[in-house]
């Protein structure tokens, strides 16, 4: 029998029992405290739930949070004693949003790392944190991969409490060669200074400029030690730096193979920003796993591409919807800051973008969605890149699993890297982390509702509401966050 309960402190009342119980398997807390801590289970019933996966919805599920991880998903009911009761008639429920391809670092106004020839890093981490909170979080991306950049310690006081954000996996610093897609340095500065910490954009450990195998080595090593959870490595030109061309390669082949051992040496892997057939050959046969942009290459390659991940499950292509088709979709939609050959780069990316993205649709590929929308302009507007994913031929549904179910299977590659590996992200099923959306709403029949913040009913990371417009009692908006522990350096 479910008891609808009304009144917070006797919810408490009631649950202090079942949570004890819960508590004392966590471990970090003695059992006296954690009597008073731990906040009761909240029962989501009636609700329509999209699992991650799909394609269809359960209908009419019971889902129950304890603590910070999803429990129980049934169509049966639901046995929680003490639990905090929301009827979630008519709405639907997703996981949790996750942006598999962001640079928090980078979102002052001039957007791309040239920023910090006018902004301080404490400026920058300002911006960052307002919008993790603002454009990410309160809008349902309660998880982002960010991938060039150096938002290490913003995760750090995310997860200590410090600061409302998204769980973050970061690359730390993206590596790549001189003249390459991280070197944002001034077109006369001197060697020496490309190499060391006068260069601002490394110097804020946004980028790495490296040539060599040995210089690959430490960069990829300092990412890793800082807490990196994966490597970002430049495989070819690109539309926002100065230097490199779109045809060109980016690090050399024994520099490729350095940064995959090193990866594979820690668990983790390789992600790799390129364009054209040329580097994604050079980086399938090398081992990086997960596969950025893509927007100029053949449909053979599609192929290819395909019958390696039919074979090994073991890499993805990473797909920048809006970024490729609506925002570099015509030169005078391409972000203001950008030079007219960086806008005439854009223009090709957008005309390739709606190929690739209809031949991975038609050959079946693995993909995840990471929208590479940063800066003013761009970073309220995140979620457009799902409903593009709409626009360019895949079904609301597997939009939604490119950023939830697809999304948290990569993420666990990562393996001893992972911040945050003891339950599964993107899913809603048992021993999933309570990252949770309620929309008022099915997105699967109507995808632009996810653009109607209004229908956006529940925010919950972690087991923890931050926003909340579909219950009156507001006790779940205060309900203390129960992550594991972790240690920091
Ligand atoms: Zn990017």
């Amino acid at each position: 029998m479910i008891r609808k309960i009304t009144s917070f402190a006797a919810v408490v009342a009631l649950s202090i029992s079942s949570h004890a119980a819960l508590a004392a398997g966590s471990g970090n807390a003695p059992a006296a405290a954690a009597e008073t801590e731990a906040p009761p289970p909240i029962l989501f019933t009636n609700v329509n739930v999209f699992d991650g996966f799909g394609p269809e919805l359960i209908e009419g599920a019971n889902v129950l949070v304890e603590g910070n991880v999803i429990t129980q998903v049934s169509t049966e009911t639901i046995e929680a004693e003490g639990a905090f009761v929301i009827d979630a008639s008519g709405k639907t429920m997703t996981p949790g949003l996750i942006d598999m391809h962001q640079h928090v670092m980078l979102n002052p106004p001039e957007g791309t790392a040239t920023y910090q020839t006018r902004w301080d890093e404490a400026s920058g981490g300002a911006i960052a944190i307002h919008h993790m909170n603002q454009n990410m979080l309160m809008k349902g991306i309660t998880t982002v991969r960010d991938i060039a950049g150096d938002p290490l310690d913003i995760a750090k006081a995310i997860d200590m409490g410090l600061v409302p954000g998204p769980r973050v996996y970061s690359a730390g610093g993206a590596i790549g060669q001189t003249g390459g897609h991280s070197d944002f340095a001034e077109r006369n500065i001197p060697v020496d200074r490309l190499r060391n910490d006068q260069d601002v954009s490394q110097a804020s450990q946004n980028t790495w400029v490296v040539d060599g195998v040995d210089e690959v080595t430490r960069a990829a090593r300092m990412n890793l030690r800082r807490g990196a959870a994966f490597l970002k490595v430049m495989g070819g030109g690109g539309v926002a730096s100065e230097f490199d061309p779109l045809e060109i390669l980016g690090l050399a082949e024994d520099e490729v193979a350095r940064a995959v051992e090193i990866a594979a040496d820690n668990g983790t892997y390789v992600a790799v920003h390129a364009y054209h057939d040329d580097s994604y050959d050079r980086h399938l046969r090398l081992g990086t796993r997960s596969f950025e942009h893509g927007f100029l290459i053949s449909e053979d390659m599609v192929k290819r591409m395909v019958k390696k991940y039919e074979e090994t499950e073991d890499i993805v292509w990473s797909f920048q919807c809006y970024m490729s088709i609506n925002s570099f979709g015509s030169y005078d939609t391409m972000p203001a800051f950008f030079s007219h050959e960086q806008k005439l780069k854009g223009v090709r990316v957008g005309e390739g973008a709606r190929n690739v993205a209809k031949w991975m649709n038609e050959h079946g590929m693995f993909v995840v969605g990471g929208s590479d929308m940063f800066s003013p302009g761009l970073v309220e507007r995140i979620k457009e890149d799902l409903t593009c994913n709409v626009a360019a031929g895949f079904s609301p549904a597997q939009a939604l699993k490119h950023w939830t179910g697809n999304a948290g299977i990569v993420l666990t590659w990562s393996g001893p890297k992972n911040p945050y590996q003891t339950y599964n992200l993107g899913q809603i099923a048992p021993d999933s982390y309570a990252d949770i959306l309620i929309w008022d709403g099915n997105p699967l029949e109507d995808i632009e509702l996810i653009l109607d913040e209004s229908k956006l009913q529940l925010v919950m990371k972690d087991g923890r509401a931050y926003k909340n417009t579909m219950v009156t009692s507001d006790s779940i908006m205060y309900r203390p966050a129960v992550s594991e522990p972790k240690v920091y350096p």
